[in-house]
């Protein structure tokens, strides 16, 4: 890590690239169904203004934090993915159903695509990135069949051998449709016991549509606005940035170029500004016994100042 200005130019203006598909982005490989339960998802969500509760919008804010924080940011990215700490089955499992509930797809192939992301990061293979336009960043290229990721079996096994040879990962990965359809359900039940009918559609709407499509934008936000918009502390050779908007809806994740530039460390907020509550969390965990060799950041790295970014 240098502290020099950046090899990348037009920093700004990368993300207007003519090519805003990658080669491989054809019609044969678009998911139209998996797409058109999304486009689904986001009618079924435009009902919340006429469904609206405050049971609706408390169950939204605890599946936020219980499918976002807990879910995506401890369990899959730095515990399943990255393995910046320790923690026992059981807390793993559970942790992994609630990542399940993001319906980000099961565990094994999230953690794959993530591994291939800072394998290959802004590079061609890259899964996700700017580098051939925001909107294919942000959610686009959730919605074509990746050559490596989804047409070869063995390679998402290999990017994410550990958790492949895991039977309890695996049960996850091919069930974590129902267990999200299962957990709809659960929502409606949970609101009518609450009040009736009325409140079981609102907990349905605003914890179960409204919440996922939130979620899902507030995710996409780290592939996307994390690569084009923010500073860069580090000189990763990449075009990673740290963004305070996306770090503080996605509790901590947003300090993306902190964790490019050490991607096991299990705190992304670097200064004492970057705020990390899902750090806050694995400290927690570790007070009460349930985190260990939690993966410090590398010293040398914890006295850079920010780089100057155009
Ligand atoms: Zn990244
Ligand atoms: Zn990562």
């Amino acid at each position: 890590m240098t502290q020099q200005a950046l090899p990348i130019t037009h920093i700004n203006n990368f993300y207007k690239a003519p090519h805003f598909l990658p080669a491989y982005a054809t019609r044969e490989r678009f998911n139209l169904p998996l797409f058109s339960l999304y486009i689904l998802l986001h009618v079924l969500a435009l009902a919340a203004p006429l469904t609206y509760s405050w049971q609706g919008l408390t169950a939204l804010l605890a599946m936020y934090f219980l499918t976002i924080c807990l879910g995506i940011t401890l369990c899959y990215h730095r515990l399943l993915t990255h393995r910046s700490y320790n923690t026992n089955r059981a807390v793993k499992y559970l942790l992994t159903f609630l990542g399940c509930l993001a319906f980000q797809r099961g565990p094994i192939w999230w953690a794959a695509c993530h591994r291939l992301h800072h394998s290959k990061v802004d590079k061609e293979q890259d899964p996700h990135s700017p580098r051939y336009s925001l909107i294919w960043s942000h959610f686009l290229w959730a919605f074509f069949w990746h050559p490596q990721l989804d047409e070869e079996q063995e390679t998402t096994n290999r990017l994410a051998l550990d958790l492949a040879s895991d039977s309890g990962m695996r049960f996850f990965e091919k069930h974590y449709t129902s267990l999200n359809i299962l957990c709809l359900l659960g929502l409606l039940g949970l609101g009518y016991l609450w009040g009736g009918w009325k409140i079981g559609l609102s907990v349905l709407v605003w914890g179960g549509f409204l919440r996922l499509v939130l979620c899902l934008n507030i995710t996409w936000l780290v592939n996307s606005a994390c690569h084009i918009w923010g500073y860069q502390t580090y000189d990763t050779g990449d075009r990673s940035r740290n963004n305070w908007w996306v770090a503080l809806l996605t509790w901590g994740e947003g300090w993306h170029n902190n964790h490019h530039a050490d991607a096991r460390a299990a705190r992304n907020g670097h200064r004492w500004y970057e705020v990390d509550p899902t750090y806050w969390i694995i400290q927690l965990m570790r007070q009460l016994g349930l985190a260990n060799n939690i993966v410090p950041v590398r010293p040398e790295l914890s006295l850079a100042e920010p780089l100057k970014t155009k």
